[in-house]
């Protein structure tokens, strides 16, 4: 298995760190031409804003557009996951792919960074280590999007729309590596369709 993380800025050595202590091969993304053969893709957190406008200047807009239609498996981390909806309330260069609108910088000042346990029922009964840092809130999920994670009050910080899967939060931040094994397990290892049923990696 080969998964992509893009590297034009932000946490991107963090995710492939905990890839390789999975035993995952890796590929820095920086060019389209580097999508090719990766069984997913990792958006790591950052600035959306300098992740996106260097997406749109590098060609790598378009070329994640489509390969996520493809049905490859896709997963933004926080500034990723901004990339990724269709909505973040302001200008800015996005992916727009997934039904979510987001707010960025949600938490207010007081609270930009924090962390807190996260009760996630698709990784088991053990709680998450949610790390938030200046982290965008989910306002709103629109149809196909399914909550994999809540805080207490209700809001989303983790959702997912077929093959695409988002976090406000950074599991790349833990030694947990539980969320990146479930990221693993929407990948498709037989190379065929779009592999998000298969359920061949197991989670525990
Ligand atoms: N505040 C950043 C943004 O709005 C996201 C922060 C992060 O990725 N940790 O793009």
């Amino acid at each position: 298995m080969k998964i992509g993380v893009l590297a034009l800025q932000g946490a991107f050595r963090e995710h492939i760190e905990a890839l390789h202590r999975l035993g995952v091969e890796t590929v820095e993304v920086r060019l389209p031409e580097q999508l090719e053969g990766l069984d997913g893709l990792i958006i790591p957190g950052g600035e959306s804003t300098a992740i996106g406008k260097l997406a749109v200047k590098y060609g790598l807009q378009e070329a994640i557009r489509r390969y996520a239609e493809m049905g490859k498996p896709v997963y933004g981390t926080c500034a990723g996951m901004i990339l990724l909806s269709k909505d973040a309330g302001r200008e800015q260069p996005l992916l727009g792919m997934m039904n979510v609108k987001v707010e960025r910088n949600a938490f207010g000042r007081q609270l930009d960074s924090f962390e807190t346990e996260l009760d996630i029922p698709a990784l088991g009964k053990e709680p998450f280590p949610g790390i938030f840092i200046r982290a965008p809130k989910i306002e709103s999920v629109g149809d196909g999007v399914e909550v994999v994670a809540a805080l207490p009050d209700g809001t989303p910080v983790a959702a997912r729309q077929e093959n695409m899967l988002v976090t406000a939060f950074h599991p790349e931040l833990t030694d947990d590596l539980r969320f990146h094994k479930y990221f693993l397990s929407m990948v498709d290892t037989r190379g065929e369709g779009s592999g998000v049923r298969d359920q061949s990696v197991m989670l525990r």
